[in-house]
């Protein structure tokens, strides 16, 4: 395969399979969009049966710009003959199986996605880049880069990671014994909160013990009140982007909740799992331990043990356990192969990735061609960038920038909350 195109994907999960969503549209712009896996996935490691979406299934992969697109939501369940189905139980929060196979149906429609190709490296040439990967070369005036996240293991956890210790992207895909463990979970966020359900449920065999350790001082809800959910307007990255870095770190700290907390529903059903077992006294001995930072881990015979702050009373525990199940996060970093342009980037004072309000990673000599991140700029744009909500706006961004022209409509909606200072001038004219 070596041809030339307009714009180039790295990496299709959800985000650039919305930008090839889209771009099924405009027949004018040539696109192709590289994935290492050999077909269509979502977070397989971490399809839990029964989990369900923390956003709403009109946040997909085209609707937001694009409501009559045959890749929406909707239409899936029409073609599926659910819609009415569907619709009975009204909710919004489908299950992630589900929604994980619209996103699947809609890779199975699009002919510009090319599946077990990894992207090996991405050179500036004249004209724009040049990818190398598994079927050859493919000259690209744009790129897009959407190689997702990667699993943050905190720095004490490192060397010790192997078949007792380990992060839980790929729990699933794992061969875990469990029966009679003594078993820590680590992370108090909603896949924290998934793997103790299903080690609750005996999906690995019966635990002996099950200590749920979080830093944060409670098992906190996604807050996902009105005004929170105006966090997720492209009003409200529009101002993010603006302020200046402090101001921006502040904001992300104070926003934890509004991305990362537990669904209330998983809240209550655990809630009621563990009453129930220290009511009945069965099953598992459950501690649950917030406001715990780990310290460090050393290694007990085949386990660990873990010593831990407690950030309420400041006193140090130590935990003896054979299991530690890390569900601490996911974190940004940049593909490997755009190693050849890491001199070229902008960077701040800290280190920190520049992204534009175009999602284009800027560079220090601008080249022929743009090279845009998608979930590469949650400093720049705030905690939407990581989430589902505004992907489809994003996506049309992306791609009126590469067609120099609005064909999307992307201009701000009437904003319920005005989150700048109005213009001087402006506030006169009232
Ligand atoms: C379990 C889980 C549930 C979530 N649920 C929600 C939710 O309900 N609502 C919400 O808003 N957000 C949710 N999120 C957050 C977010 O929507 C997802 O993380 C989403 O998958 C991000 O999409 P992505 O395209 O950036 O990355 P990914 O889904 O990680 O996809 C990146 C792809 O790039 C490929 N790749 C990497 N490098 C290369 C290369 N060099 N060449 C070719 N291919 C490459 C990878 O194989 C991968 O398929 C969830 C996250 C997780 C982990």
């Amino acid at each position: 395969m070596n041809d030339e195109i307009d714009l180039a994907g790295v990496g299709v999960g959800p985000f650039n399979l919305s930008i090839a969503a889209l771009a099924d549209e405009l027949p004018e712009l040539r696109t192709r969009f590289f994935e290492k896996r050999e077909r269509f996935a979502w977070h397989p490691g971490l399809m839990f049966r029964g989990s369900r979406m923390q956003t709403s299934f009109l946040k997909d992969l085209v609707t937001a710009v694009s409501p009559t697109s045959e890749h929406s939501f909707v239409n899936y369940l029409v073609r599926h003959g659910r819609f009415h189905a569907f619709l009975a139980a009204e909710s919004s929060a489908v299950e992630r199986v589900e929604f994980a196979d619209y996103l699947g149906w809609v890779a199975s429609r699009l002919s510009s996605l090319r599946f077990g190709v990894e992207v090996r490296d991405v050179a500036a040439v004249p004209g724009g880049f040049e990818l190398r990967h598994d079927q050859g070369r493919t000259r690209a005036r744009h790129v897009v880069l959407g190689t997702g996240r990667v699993p943050a293991v905190p720095e004490c956890a490192r060397p010790h990671l192997g078949p007792n210790c380990f992060h839980a992207i790929d729990i699933l895909a794992r061969p875990l014994h469990l029966q009679g463990a003594r078993v820590a979970v680590v992370g108090g966020g909603q896949t924290g909160a998934e793997v103790v359900l299903e080690l609750l449920r005996g999906a690995w065999g019966e635990v002996a013990e099950l200590s749920w350790v979080s830093r944060r001082l409670n098992f906190e809800p996604l807050d996902e009140s009105p005004f929170t959910n105006h966090l997720f307007t492209p009003g409200f990255v529009a101002a993010f982007h603006e302020l200046d870095r402090p101001r921006r770190q502040s904001l992300l700290a104070r926003h934890k909740l509004a991305g990362d907390g537990i669904s209330l529903s998983t809240l209550r059903e655990l809630h009621d799992r563990v009453y129930q077992l220290g009511a009945l006294r069965s099953g598992p001995r459950v501690e649950l331990l917030p406001g715990r930072e780990l310290l460090s881990l050393s290694p007990r015979g085949s386990g660990f043990e873990l010593h831990t702050r407690n950030n309420l009373d400041g006193e140090h525990e130590s935990l003896p356990v054979d299991t530690v199940i890390l569900c601490t996060g996911l974190r940004e970093q940049l593909p490997p192969c755009i190693e050849s342009l890491l001199p070229e980037l902008e960077r701040d004072e800290h280190g920190g990735l520049q992204v534009g309000a175009n999602f284009e990673l800027r560079r220090r000599r601008a080249g022929d061609g743009r090279l845009y991140i998608v979930n590469g700029g949650r400093t720049t744009h705030g905690i939407a960038e990581s989430q589902l909500s505004l992907m489809a706006w994003r996506s049309a961004v992306i791609l009126n920038d590469v067609l120099g022209r609005r064909r999307f409509a992307v201009e701000q909606e009437r904003e319920l909350v005005r989150w700048r200072a109005r213009p001087r001038e402006d506030a006169r004219s009232r």
